[in-house]
């Protein structure tokens, strides 16, 4: 029996390893389909985390400790994908792929969150380099330039304001004329001089070479194509939520999530079923950020240690 059962091994699952390891948990196991670290590992540099201010080091290099440092408190890991979590009694199953199946008296779900792609050439070549879904990541790498935002949503005209207050100028463009983000966000946007909306459009490519983005080709209703040269470009098409692990076999989520699939957790990280935490990007009004991540994984782990004693 396991006291704590960790899903996922980014920075929210490690550092929630690393605290409940370190305050004294004897057995806690993290599962991790792939290797620790979570997306940014994607990333070919980050310097929004404090204390870390080397340019020479890429996401990959910046994990690196994060799981040495873990495993060092005892934390264990198990490089396998989760299929569910259930609670039937006192205690939860984890069942793993293959069918095995594991008891722990608590569990972390940490299993993040993916913004969708959009599909137009050279995304996925151009990501990281140039392309990117985290204006608070990358915005600050265009001070003073131009960058373009797709998307039309929420998400992506508060993050075309917050581009805006960085760079020269932020071209939004969207697929329709009609936006689905709220209408007071919009008014926000238009009253925005150095934001310019570009409707009835889509991307049509976005080109560069080794050195990374160079520009991209915009594309209206008609074919016309209109090219923007030395732009970021920032994608916010939606995001998917790996929340899976949370449904039962009826395809029912075993705590209360909210319309867009993120986990209602309260300051402690705690979820509407006792003894279940969630912590990182999946959770209600995560600012997908790693140092908001981690400081997750820390208070959920902290909440599972007074948990287990208020049990005993
Ligand atoms: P994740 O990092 O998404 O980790 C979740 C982990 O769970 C993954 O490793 C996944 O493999 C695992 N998992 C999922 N499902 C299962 C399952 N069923 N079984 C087992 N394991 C599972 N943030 C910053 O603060 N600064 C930056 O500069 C920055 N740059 C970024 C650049 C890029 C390219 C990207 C993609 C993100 C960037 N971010 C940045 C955001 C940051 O990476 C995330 O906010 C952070 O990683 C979220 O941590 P998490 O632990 O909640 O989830
Ligand atoms: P979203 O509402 O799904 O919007 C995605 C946007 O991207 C839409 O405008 C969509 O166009 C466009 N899009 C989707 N696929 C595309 C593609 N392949 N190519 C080009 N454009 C594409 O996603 P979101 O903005 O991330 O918001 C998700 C949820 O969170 C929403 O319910 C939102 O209200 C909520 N949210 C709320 C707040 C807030 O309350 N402050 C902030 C952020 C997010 P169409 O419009 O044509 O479909």
């Amino acid at each position: 029996m396991l006291d704590c059962a960790i899903i996922g091994g980014g920075p929210a699952g490690l550092t929630a390893g690393l605290y409940a390891t370190r305050g004294g948990l004897q057995n806690v196991t993290m599962f991790e389909m792939g290797l620790p670290g979570g997306q940014i590992t994607q990333s070919s540099e980050i310097e929004n985390y404090p204390g870390f201010f080397e340019h020479d080091k890429t996401g990959m290099d910046f994990m690196d400790t994060w799981q040495k440092q873990c495993f060092h408190f005892g934390l264990k890991h198990e490089m396998k994908k989760v299929e569910s979590v259930a609670k039937t009694g006192e205690y939860f199953t984890i069942t793993l792929e293959g069918g095995e199946k594991v008891e722990a008296k608590t569990t972390i779900v940490c299993t993040g969150s993916v913004p969708k792609r959009a599909g137009f050439k050279g995304e996925d070549e151009f990501f990281g380099k140039g392309v990117s879904t985290c204006a608070t990541c990358d915005g600050f790498f265009y001070k003073d330039k131009p960058v373009t935002v797709l998307g039309g949503g929420d998400t992506a005209l508060e993050e075309a304001l917050y581009l805006s207050n960085i760079c020269s100028d932020v071209y939004v463009v969207h697929r329709r004329d009609e936006f689905r983000a709220a209408p007071p966000t919009l008014e926000r946007i238009e009253k925005k001089e150095n934001i310019h909306l570009i409707t009835n459009s889509v991307i049509d490519e976005a080109y560069g070479d080794a050195m990374g983005l160079q520009g991209v080709r915009i594309k209206d209703k008609e074919g016309n194509i209109t090219e923007l040269k030395n732009t970021g470009l920032f994608v916010f098409v939606g995001h998917d939520v790996r929340n899976d692990v949370l449904q039962d076999e009826n395809g029912e989520f075993i705590c209360k999530m909210n319309d867009w699939g993120q986990v209602i957790v309260d300051l402690s990280m705690k979820t509407s079923l006792e003894g279940l935490f969630a912590a990182g990007d999946m959770r209600i009004e995560a600012p997908k950020q790693v140092v908001s991540a981690a400081g997750d994984g820390a208070v959920a782990a902290l909440q599972v240690i007074s948990y287990i004693q208020e049990q005993a």
